[in-house]
């Protein structure tokens, strides 16, 4: 399923000012809602979500083929609630590559932080 970017707030303030919005495709829109992370841990303690202009993709995130592989708690608390890996999200990712759309160049820019 191809989706349209949606706005994602970055701040619990949730003003809608640009500063204070990164795009999100609306899986990840939908599934983050209003969190900022998630408890884990021990002890327990709120780990946030990557923050798409805070933190380096690559510190915390790792493309291997179609899935997307956590390599901090950081990236553990995105990769399992923004649902990164799920059945339809891999089927998606493997069709895109499949045709040469996956990832894009943007993404790969994104990732390896070239843009
Ligand atoms: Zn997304």
């Amino acid at each position: 399923m191809l989706s349209f970017p949606s706005k994602w707030t970055t701040s619990s303030a949730g003003k809608t000012v640009a500063t204070n919005l990164a795009l999100a495709c609306f899986p990840c829109n939908v599934a983050k809602g209003s969190d900022l992370g998630s408890v884990m841990g021990s002890p327990r303690r709120l780990v946030p979500f990557h923050h798409p202009r805070e933190d380096r993709w690559r510190d915390h995130l790792q493309l291997r083929g179609v899935r997307i592989a956590p390599l901090t708690e950081i990236g553990e608390v995105t990769v399992r609630l923004l649902g990164l890996n799920t059945k339809d999200r891999l089927l998606e990712r493997r069709a895109l590559a499949a045709s040469g759309l996956y990832p894009s160049m943007e993404a790969l820019a994104y990732i390896r932080e070239l843009a």
